[in-house]
Formats: C-alpha cells, structure tokens, sequence
C-alpha cells in the first residue's frame, strides 16, 4: 500500500473532520525541503478525501518567530532587527506587508501552482486574536510541571527560570522574559534589556510561547490530526517528543499522527545563488520541474527516505519515469513493483487522474524543440510536423505550454552543457569539410528527396549511407552536428531532423555538399 493510503486509514478512523497540519518558517530562502512538507501534507489530505472524510489542510507560517540573525542576502542594517518578528521587520524590497509576507509571498504562489489545497494561516494573527492566551494561561500555571517534562524527554537541564513566554517589548521591539511572580492573567510584567519595564498581555500580540510549547498549543488550537515535519523534529528527546508530553498532561489534548520526512538532497551542476549561498532553492524547483512530476518525485518514495533532487539530467530522468508511470496507470500494465510508483501518479493528481490518457510528447524532445524556437507558436509549429496535435485538448497544449516554460527555466540555470544547441541559419563559420563528407552529403539529399519525413525513415537513411560511405557512420553523425549546431553531438539524429522543416535539413545538406566551392 502506498504511504500515503497507510496514513489515510491511520487518520480517517480516529475523527469525523480530520485536520492535516503542516507550515513553514519564512526567516530566509524557501528551501526545497519546504516543497516536501507541502506536497507531503497535501497527499495525505487527498486521500483522506478519498476516504469520503470532510478533510482540511492548514498551512501556517511562524510569521511571528524572531529573526534569529542578519543572513547574507540581507542589507546590513537589518543588524538592527535581529530578535524582533518578522512580522514586524520591514520588507527588504519595499513591495511587502512586512518580512515574514516577502520571503513566503513568492511560496505560496508556487503552492498554489502546485494546487495545494490549503488554509494558509499566519501566526502572528492568531497570537494577535488571543488565539493561544489559554495555552499561555495553563503554561504559566504548570510552569513547574512543564521544566520537569522538558527535562525528562529531553534530559537537558531543568532551569528554574525557564521561560515559557517571551513578552514583546514594546520600546525596542525585542523578545525578552517575564517576571513569573508577576502573572496574573491575562497580564505578565517584564524587565527587558533595554531598561524598559512594562506589561504584556497574553491575550494580544504582546509576545510569544516558546517553540517547544506553541507547536502543542497549535496541536490544541486546531485538534490536528497528522503533520508532517523534517526529521530533526522526530529525534529522541526532540521537540515532538516533548510536544506529545505537553499536550496531553499540560493542554490535555492529543498529539497528532507524526509523518517525519528526511532531507531533500541537491544534486547536479547547476549555478549558485551567490548571494543565497545555496545551489537550488524550493522556488527554482517549481520552476524548472512540471509540478505534477514535482509532486511525483516526493510521493513515490517513502518520507523516511533521503530524496535526491537533481538539477541536472535527473529532471529529464524523473519526467520521463512520470510519463511511464501515465502509461501505465491508464493501461493497468504494471508489476508488483511498480504498483507503489503508480499509485503516486494517481495522488499527483491530488487524487483525479484525467479520465483519459493525455497528450505524451517525449520531455527529451521539448528539451530540443525549445531551442529551435523562440515563441510557443513556433513550438507548436515544430511539433507539429512529428506529432499530430490538431486534434489535442486544451489541457494537452496547456500541459505542453507548462513544460516547455520548465524546459526554458531549466536551459537557462541548471542544463548541463552537453544538451544545449543552437541551429544556426547558415553553416556556422570555421567548419571544414573532406571531400568524403561532402559526397555523404550529396547522397543524404538524393535519398532524402523523396523518403518520408519521420524520424525512423530519416534515422534509416543516415545509417545505411554512413556506412556505404568512406568517412563511417560516426564521421557522419558528427559531420550532420556541425553543419547544424555547430557541435559535434547533440540529440538523436532521428527525432531531431524529423522536428525540422524537412526543405531546411535538405537544403542545408546540399549546402554542405557544396562547402568551400
Ligand atoms: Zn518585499
Ligand atoms: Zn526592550
């Protein structure tokens, strides 16, 4: 059974409205790992669906978690907002509610691509609706029983002055601590560093429960019922552990079913965000990657799994595995081991696979057809003479117009050099050519005049004159790459002259017949 339907029985049978719960962290870049959690939360909530169960998935994002440090990619006066919540921090471009709404905006717009279905909810919001002012209450009142937890699971010292909620100060805009004798709720007073003293309350968005403590409270708030999170959660002792402590004997609440995924590895050649100081972030992955072969890379293995994302062939590999598994899932052809891969393409589809099978173009040829034409329309026109697409649905040409934009996104950053090429107009300058390569040439166009225009036909030709020739059909293949491209390989001769005008190859082979007379 695929994981995703093992969690869905888990889930589906302990509650009427089950809630699926997953977030992020904006502090910084959106990391491909991000994309897992997402795409992770929104599997499960689909088979649940399945199940007939009214399901929600919620998003939240920790918009009120402090700015831990000023990272590299931020403007050195934001030295200064070190400590404060990224709610509250402005904007590094200008064009943003605050911090937190910069770094995530261009996220959730790629969530959205991926048709996640989710309620994004905002942390500071909710602190601000006193959301969390009963969990904060019972913190204050078992703030013993708490220490003696925290320090049971996770065998950390129990400090005395351990601070379950960090008041806001409202002169320097810093996180600081309260003074417990203090609490009377809904008002805690507090000392910060700065020298300001004054009273928050618990009930407004005056400060924060510390981590360990606010994921429960979120557990309590919204009686989630499964979440994913990265792996480093899941540790012994770790902050799951303690949650599962405190919801039950401080909130008295259940923690949710765990769905700990492991790291998303990057590989591939790729050029560095300089200033990101990462190879490849969650964004370029949404741009590079069709986002049903995205979501298919993270459903078909297991979230205990280490996952490599490459940037390099690996994307060509993987949409070409999703196209198998299309195939297969519409003719019901598959072995035992296979079955697992299927059935992640049919929850890539968040759970409605089309009713039919759709148009496949092979991913390899866009990768070529989007080098030999600037404009969508030139697309289609080159497809169109190896493909019959009059007859495609609009979904099939919008799938197509999808890919070809991930195609060009991936050509630009991350293809490897090797599968990049430019037809040139003319024979590009300073080839040379025998005597030999000429006659090949002369006897590609006499056989090529009147033989069908498909890739096999054409396939055939080159090879059987190849080796009539003197020069070999490796000689020949490099000597067709040259007088196009201007390289010396390049795509599968067949498909690729096949995807040409057929008048254009034939007249640049006569052109090359007659090279330097
Ligand atoms: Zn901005
Ligand atoms: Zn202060």
């Amino acid at each position: 059974m695929h994981w995703a339907d093992v969690v869905a029985n888990e889930v589906a049978g302990t509650c009427e409205k089950p809630l699926i719960a997953t977030g992020i962290s904006p502090t910084g870049i959106i990391h491909v790992g991000s994309l897992r959690e997402a795409i992770t939360g929104e599997s499960v909530r689909s088979a649940v669906e399945g199940k007939g169960k009214d399901v929600r998935l919620i998003y939240l994002i920790d918009s009120f978690d402090p700015l831990r440090k000023r990272y590299d990619f931020l403007p050195k006066e934001y030295e200064d907002h070190v400590g404060m919540p990224i709610s509250k921090i402005p904007c590094p471009c200008g064009r943003h509610d605050n911090y937190a709404h910069h770094f995530v905006q261009p996220f959730l717009d790629a969530v959205d691509s991926l048709e996640v279905n989710c309620e994004i909810i905002w942390t500071h919001e909710l602190y601000e609706k006193g959301a969390f002012a009963e969990a904060i209450d019972m913190c204050f009142k078992k703030r013993k029983e708490i220490i003696r937890i925290l320090h049971e699971v996770s065998g950390k010292e129990a400090r005395e002055d351990y601070a379950p909620y960090n008041p806001l100060c409202e002169k320097c805009g810093r996180f600081t601590v309260p003074v417990f004798e203090s609490y009377s709720f809904p008002s805690v007073e507090y000392r910060c560093t700065c020298g300001h003293t004054g009273v928050a309350d618990v009930r407004k968005g005056d400060g924060k429960l510390t981590w360990r403590l606010e994921w429960p409270a979120k557990w309590m708030i919204f009686g989630t019922s499964a979440e994913p999170f990265g792996k480093d959660h899941a540790a012994a002792g770790g902050s799951y552990d303690t949650g599962k402590r405190i919801a039950e004997e401080i909130y008295g609440c259940k923690a949710p079913y765990p769905i700990p995924y492991e790291f998303v590895q990057l590989k591939g050649v790729g050029q560095m965000h300089k200033s990101l100081g990462c190879s490849v972030t969650g964004l370029d992955a949404i741009k590079m990657t069709p986002s049903e072969v995205l979501n298919y890379l993270f459903l078909r293995l297991n979230p205990g799994r280490v996952i490599d994302y490459d940037s390099g062939m690996g994307v060509l590999d993987i949409a070409d595995e999703y196209d198998r598994m299309e195939r297969q899932f519409f003719s019901g052809e598959y072995t035992d081991a296979e079955e697992n891969s299927v059935r992640a393409y049919e929850i890539a589809q968040h759970n409605h696979a089309p009713k039919e099978l759709p148009l496949q173009i092979p991913y390899r040829h866009l990768v070529n057809v989007a080098q030999m034409a600037d404009t969508f329309e030139g697309v289609l026109e080159i497809l169109s003479r190896t493909v019959d697409i009059s007859s495609a649905a609009a979904g099939d040409i919008e799938r197509i117009r999808k890919r070809i934009e991930c195609v060009r996104y991936w050509l630009n950053g991350f293809a490897p050099d090797q599968v990049k090429f430019s037809v040139y107009p003319t024979i590009p300058a300073g080839i040379e050519l025998t005597m030999n390569d000429k006659a090949f040439f002369l006897e590609l166009v006499n056989r090529m005049n009147d033989a069908n225009w498909d890739a096999e036909t054409i396939s055939q030709i080159i090879s059987d004159v190849g080796k009539e020739s003197p020069i070999g059909m490796k000689a020949g293949f490099k000597a067709i790459y040259q007088v196009l491209t201007g390289k010396t390989a390049g795509p599968r001769l067949g498909p690729f002259l096949a995807s040409m005008d057929r008048q254009f190859v034939i007249n640049r082979f006569v052109q090359a017949s007659k090279h330097g007379l």
